[in-house]
């Protein structure tokens, strides 16, 4: 899906984390095209980083990218991200704590290490970088001819913040965990003019969940679990993230958008149930 460039994030800086594939290159993307200096936050493959970084100023209404290495599950590694951040831009106005990892075992069949792996990047990962984001806001103070908000976190979560998923218990459980977190920021920053939103994409097409629609079968079977009777496809989410990034929706917070085409409307129902 084209998304126009305008200027509606012009002057402001986001974080992506995660941001050299799949869902948050797209967000990377997307907050760039809408004037965004973005920071393309990668832990491996930096090629990919930097094309993505390269992609971004590839307009004149677009921001400029940089690629910064992170592992979003580290204190150090998250805090030195941000440094390095308001050294290149002067500050952080958007954080889309987006990396995001997935170890499917049955639960009684999990190691501990890939209950603890998952929870450190999805859950863990996400409380590092919002809690480095506020830290940052909170410094620098509202500034409203950047923007009305002080400061925007989207937690990127998933269908599964409220769809159990067997197979998936480390999965579901972080990103369940992520609504309170988002939603206890929200609370607690509100006041300070600060906004937290969680964004919770369906089945969305990326490397993530390949053997979902990898053949014409998977995906036929993919499609009995959404209404809209398609994938979604990255750019999907960079548009919910941009216009979440943005003033147009000032008065979202603390809340969950999903972006699923009708996945968490029981579908199983469809037919009478
Ligand atoms: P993806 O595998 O393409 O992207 C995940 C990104 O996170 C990659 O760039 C990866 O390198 C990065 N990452 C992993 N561990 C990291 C770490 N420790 N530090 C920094 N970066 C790390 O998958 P995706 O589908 O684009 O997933 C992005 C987010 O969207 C995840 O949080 C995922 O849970 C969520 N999500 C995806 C779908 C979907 O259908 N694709 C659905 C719901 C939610």
């Amino acid at each position: 899906m084209y998304q126009k460039p305008n200027d509606r994030l012009k002057g402001q800086t986001a974080i992506v984390t995660g941001a050299n594939s799949g869902i948050g290159e797209a967000v990377a993307m997307a907050l760039g095209k809408d004037g965004a200096n973005v920071v393309v936050n990668y832990v491996s493959n930096p090629e990919s980083a930097e094309e993505v970084a390269h992609n971004i100023c590839q307009h004149e209404l677009c921001g400029t990218g940089i690629a910064i290495k992170a592992d979003v599950s580290k204190e150090e590694a998250v805090q030195a991200m941000f440094r390095q951040t308001i050294d290149q831009f002067g500050t952080v106005d958007i954080c889309v704590a987006n990396a995001g990892i997935q170890r499917d075992f049955a639960l009684h069949e999990m190691p501990l290490q890939e209950w603890q792996l998952v929870l450190d990047v999805n859950l863990t990962g996400q409380f590092l970088c919002a809690r480095e984001a506020i830290r940052e806001f909170l410094r620098r103070g509202l500034k409203e001819d950047v923007s009305c908000s002080m400061g925007k976190i989207i937690h990127m979560s998933s269908v599964h913040e409220i769809i159990p998923w067997a197979g998936h218990a480390n999965y579901a459980a972080s990103k369940g965990a992520v609504v309170m977190l988002m939603q206890t920021i929200a609370q607690e920053y509100g006041p300070q003019k600060i906004r937290a939103n969680s964004i919770a994409p369906g089945a969305i097409q990326t490397p993530i969940n390949k053997d979902a629609w990898e053949t014409p079968e998977a995906l036929e079977k993919l499609h009995e679990l959404i209404p809209y009777k398609r994938i979604g496809v990255p750019s999907d989410i960079g548009a919910a993230a941009a216009w979440l990034a943005s003033d147009e929706s000032d008065y979202i917070n603390g809340t969950t958008i999903f972006v699923d085409g009708a996945m968490t409307c029981y579908p199983g129902f469809t037919t009478n149930g």
